[in-house]
Order: structure tokens, then C-alpha cells, then sequence
């Protein structure tokens, strides 16, 4: 990534053969230089064993799943403007030419603009009581209790603290919603833990029958706390496509692209579905991916809403908004081989990282959706997935 006023060069391609050793090095290349990082595992140095400890059990080997890069992409975070190429694994052909369109379709307007505007990780353990009015008294023993709780969580864990109790009767049982906020991980063990006591603690206190630590299970499944409360970190991005650019680059105007939308609302009403975006699962799977997070909660992180509107100048406004952006730049294993190179590619390695790469995987989230939704709006899509995405046994790729 650069934060410089010099903008990225565009990605070198090679319009004869874009898979050979020489045209992928170049490009390796050219992200070591940008990002002053060295690439080693992307470039196919065997990753040690040792990694891979609390990771994984029976090890066997490494799954190999290619990596390509979006963009230049240019956004501003709440740390600062950066421009940045953007790591995508993925073996879906089209995709990633399809998100580096959509960064192009966002830079021609100023860039994406993106911030996190919630933060906090939720569980959910449930305790079960003789009657209601058992359940009533412990939600008022839980709610006098954020002190003792805190106190609690804070005793194995220094980056994790427990922010908020908000515990909720239902029928007999108590919901014991306790909000987390984690530093730089995902922090679902350090939460789990202190949820786990926290939970033993009131049970004890208020003679619960029975007491489940996930007892509401909201983990790693869409949910309506999902996209109504949000879980981890809730992003909103947006930016402006000029109508020219918009005419230029993908052949629509920014009515037909109110349009589609208008159309796609109604059928995912219809559906019921609390991912409203159009193709945000692809982009953030293959960020997720790359960057080594936990690719299930991807069925959490996909939860979220895509919006259009015109400019009082007759440009596209559009942004999206994911409540429930569940990543992590410390822990799990987002510090290993590949992934910590891809974390360091995009400047959100480490300590101080997991915000912003929250806002810029919200940003990415709607690079592809303007690009897709411009492409079924053109009738180019089918096309382009033949020309980029066949792999016919036999035949090769694209
Ligand atoms: P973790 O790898 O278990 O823990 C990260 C550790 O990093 C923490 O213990 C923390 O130490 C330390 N740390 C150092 N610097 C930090 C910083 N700046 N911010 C935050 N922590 C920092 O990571 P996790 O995010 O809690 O858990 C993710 C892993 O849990 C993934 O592998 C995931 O697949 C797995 N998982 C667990 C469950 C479950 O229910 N337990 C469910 C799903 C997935 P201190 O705590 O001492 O501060």
C-alpha cells in the first residue's frame, strides 16, 4: 500500500499469455516495491510446519488456492487516505477483473470513502430458569453486574474487555447478551472464555436449572442480530461514479443502475435474505481468504445492504453497509505465510490493523457490486464469464 500522492501504476498485464512465471513476477514485483514488504510464500516458498500449530490438527499439507490482485484501488480510512492492490484468492475466473473494474469505476470519482461505525463482539449464552419470574430477577442481577463481570473477563485476557450486558428474557430462559470489544482479533476465544465464566458466576447467583455458553447460537450463521445489531465490526463505505465514467467504463448510466437495484429489492424481499448486497460473499471470500481469516464466518460478514442514489450533479451515489464484519489482524491465522504477506499488502498487519481492514473490506465490497450490477445492467456478464471463467476439462482455463 502507498499513502503518497504518486498514484499506483496500473497492474501490468500481458495480452498474449497473463500466466507465465515472467508476467507473474512482474507483478510481485511491483507489490513488494509499492508496499515495501517481501513476498516469499506468495512467491511459493514452502510455508514451516510450525505455523501451523493451534491451527489445525492431523496436519496433512496446505490447501494452494491462486491469489491475484485488484486494483490500484484508492480509499480513505479513518487512519488516512492509502492506495492499495488488493489480494483476492479465488479460482471463480472473472472475479477479480470484475472488482478491479468496479476500484477503476470508485478512483475516476476521488476513491472510496469508508468507515467503521460500530464495534463489538457479541455472545450469546442462555440460562434456563424454573418460571419467568425466575428469568425476570437474574436480567436484573445481570444488568447490576457489569463491574463484577468486567472484572471477570479482564482476568485472562489483556486485550479484551467486556463492554456492555444486555440480557433479555425469553419465556423462561435468559439471553445473556454480552458485547465485547477485542483490540486487533476476531477475539472469540478471549470471549468465549470470559463469557463462559461470567455465565457459571450468574447461574450460581440466581439458581439457574441449566446455563449454555453459545446458548443463542449467533456464530458463523446469517442471522437477524446480524444485520440488525451487528457482530465484530459494522462498516459503511461509499463513493461517487461520474456519469461519464460511468458511460465510458461500463456502458450504463447511473438510472439503469437505479433501476436494477430497484428490481433486485423486490426480489430480495421476496427472499427473505439479510444479504442484500449483489456479489459481496465473492469479494470478502476472497479477501478472507487470502488475508487468513476463519472463511465461516463468512455467512456473518455477507450480511449487509447495498444502496444507489443520484448526485444533485446526475452522478451514482453508492454505499454499502456490513453490520457484521467478523476478521481479525492478530490471532487465528492471519499471521501466517501467505496471509500475513496479504495483510501486509493491503497495510493492515498486526496491531492497529483490524480496523482498517474492516472499512477497506467494505470498500472492496462495493467495488464489486457497482461492477456486477453495471455488468447485468449492459448484458455483459454471461459474456465476460466465457471469455474469463471456463475451465472446460481437457480445454485448459479460460
Ligand atoms: P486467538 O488467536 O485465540 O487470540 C489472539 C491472542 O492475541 C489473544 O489471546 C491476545 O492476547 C493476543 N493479542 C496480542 N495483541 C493483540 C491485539 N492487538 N489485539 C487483540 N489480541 C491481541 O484469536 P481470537 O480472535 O480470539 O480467536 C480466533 C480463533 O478462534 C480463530 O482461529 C477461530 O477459527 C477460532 N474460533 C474459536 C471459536 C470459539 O468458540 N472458541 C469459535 C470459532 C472460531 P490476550 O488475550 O492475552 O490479550
Amino acid at each position: 500500500m502507498t499513502s503518497s500522492s504518486a498514484p499506483l501504476p496500473r497492474i501490468p498485464r500481458d495480452r498474449h499469455d497473463d500466466h507465465h512465471a515472467e508476467i507473474v513476477g512482474r507483478r510481485r514485483s511491483l507489490c513488494e516495491g509499492t508496499a515495501s514488504v517481501a513476498l516469499p510464500h506468495l512467491g511459493g516458498q514452502p510455508v514451516p510446519h510450525d505455523q501451523a500449530r493451534g491451527k489445525v490438527e492431523n496436519l496433512l499439507g496446505w490447501a494452494q488456492v491462486p491469489v491475484g490482485i485488484a486494483g490500484p484501488f484508492r480509499v480513505e480510512l479513518t487512519q488516512g487516505a492509502r492506495e492499495v492492490y488488493v489480494p483476492m484468492a479465488t479460482t471463480e475466473g472473472a472475479m477479480v477483473a470484475s472488482y478491479s473494474r468496479g476500484m477503476r469505476l470508485l478512483n475516476e470519482g476521488g476513491g472510496a470513502r469508508a468507515r467503521m461505525v460500530r464495534e463489538g463482539l457479541s455472545q450469546h449464552p442462555v440460562l434456563v430458569y424454573d418460571s419467568i419470574e425466575g428469568a425476570q430477577r437474574a436480567a436484573a442481577v445481570a444488568e447490576a453486574s457489569l463491574e463484577r463481570f468486567q472484572l471477570l473477563a479482564s482476568e485472562h485476557t489483556s486485550h479484551g474487555s467486556l463492554a456492555r450486558v444486555e440480557p433479555e428474557v425469553l419465556g423462561r430462559r435468559l439471553i445473556l447478551r454480552l458485547v465485547f470489544l477485542t483490540g486487533d482479533a476476531i477475539g472469540i476465544n478471549m470471549a468465549a472464555e470470559a463469557s463462559d465464566r461470567i455465565c457459571a458466576d450468574l447461574a450460581g447467583r440466581t439458581g439457574a436449572r441449566e446455563r449454555y455458553v453459545h446458548g443463542q447460537d449467533v456464530e458463523k450463521r446469517a442471522n437477524a442480530r446480524a444485520l440488525v445489531e451487528g457482530r465484530g465490526r459494522s462498516v459503511v463505505a461509499e463513493g461517487v461514479v461520474p456519469r461519464a465514467v460511468l458511460a465510458e467504463v461500463a456502458r450504463v448510466t447511473p438510472e439503469q443502475m437505479l433501476a436494477i437495484a430497484r428490481t433486485y429489492a423486490a426480489g430480495f424481499a421476496q427472499l427473505g435474505t439479510q444479504n442484500w448486497t449483489i456479489q459481496g460473499a465473492n469479494g470478502l471470500a476472497g479477501v478472507l481468504l487470502a488475508c487468513g481469516q476463519d472463511l465461516a464466518y463468512l455467512t456473518e460478514c455477507a450480511t449487509g445492504h447495498l444502496d444507489f442514489d443520484l448526485t444533485a450533479e446526475g452522478d451514482l451515489y453508492a454505499s454499502v453497509h456490513l453490520p457484521s464484519l467478523l476478521v481479525g489482524t492478530v490471532g487465528g491465522g492471519s499471521q501466517q505465510g501467505t496471509a500475513r504477506e496479504c495483510l501486509e499488502l493491503l497495510g493492515c498487519s498486526g496491531e492497529g490493523g483490524a480496523q482498517p481492514f474492516a472499512e477497506l473490506l467494505g470498500a472492496v465490497v462495493l467495488a464489486g457490486d457497482l461492477s456486477l450490477m453495471a455488468a447485468f445492467c449492459s448484458h455483459e456478464f454471461v459474456a465476460a464469464h466465457e471469455r474469463l471463467g471456463r475451465n472446460r476439462p481437457g480445454g485448459g482455463g479460460g
